[in-house]
């Protein structure tokens, strides 16, 4: 055999060697069952986004917590406004506020205080996007999804949380479906011109609104002015208005 002989067939069986090990390998990870898979998924951190899937729907809780938090660094971000990739396709977006309370608010400040709120939205972009037609009801009920876009106060078990908006979309399309909203009722709300030792609840129900139709939480401290700045505090009005990021945002999916 010549050198150069020698030299092809050792070429030959290395490749040989290297495509069955690069075979063995590729096969390996189609073998992971699912369920290991769907473990690596849900090894989501607390409060992540990412909270349920289930066929092509998926759905994100967005909470809302009072300042001061944990240490943990949120992303930073340069627009001031942040889109979650989703948004309705079908307008107007109708709702049905429970206005059961332990707090004595009336059915009649939560209703118009709310739709205030999503007429602070409507306002700023050429769709109908709130119904101003909305409904009331004992029977609706944060986190089911049902298509009812229901909003309520209710005891949340994250006291950090002061408010709570979950979105229902498909993975494919990334149509928004449905939202939820619920008002943490461990803490205390109402009209923070009258008294300032309440959760705002124009203020609040405005940011939680912004999430319904598509909008992220920014955490940047530079951004703290706009209304999808992710923390409140008692007194906070600086949300009840929408400002140019807001609005930029908005626009870039409604026009
Ligand atoms: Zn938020």
């Amino acid at each position: 055999m010549t050198t150069e002989r020698r030299k092809n067939m050792k070429k030959t069986l290395i490749t040989f060697i290297v495509s069955v090990l690069l075979i063995t390998a590729v096969s390996a990870s189609f073998m992971i069952p699912a369920s290991e898979r769907a473990k690596e998924v849900s090894k989501a951190p607390l409060n992540s986004p990412v909270i349920d899937e289930m066929w092509g729907l998926e759905r994100i809780d967005f909470v809302h917590y009072a300042k001061p938090v944990s240490s943990a660094k949120p992303p930073k971000t340069s627009a001031c406004y942040k889109l979650m990739g989703v948004k309705w396709s079908t307008l107007p977006v109708s709702y049905v506020i429970n206005t059961d309370n332990s707090q004595g608010l009336t059915a009649e400040f939560i209703t118009s205080t709310i739709s205030k709120s999503a007429e602070n939205w409507d306002d700023s972009t050429s769709s109908e996007l709130f119904n101003d037609a909305y409904s009331t009801s004992s029977l609706v009920h944060y986190g089911i999804y049902d298509g009812i876009n229901a909003i309520e106060f209710a005891p949340y078990s994250d006291n950090n949380a002061i408010a709570v908006t979950s979105v229902w979309y498909t993975r494919v399309g990334k149509k928004i479906l449905e939202f939820d909203m619920i008002f943490n009722s461990n803490y205390a709300w109402g009209n923070s011109d009258l008294t300032s030792n309440v959760m705002d609840l124009e203020n609040i129900a405005t940011h939680e609104l912004g999430h319904a139709v598509g909008l992220s939480d920014i955490y940047t401290t530079s951004c703290d002015y706009v209304t999808m700045y992710g923390y409140s505090w008692y007194g906070d009005i600086e949300k009840r208005t929408l400002e140019a990021p807001d609005i930029t945002g908005l626009q870039s999916m409604y026009g």
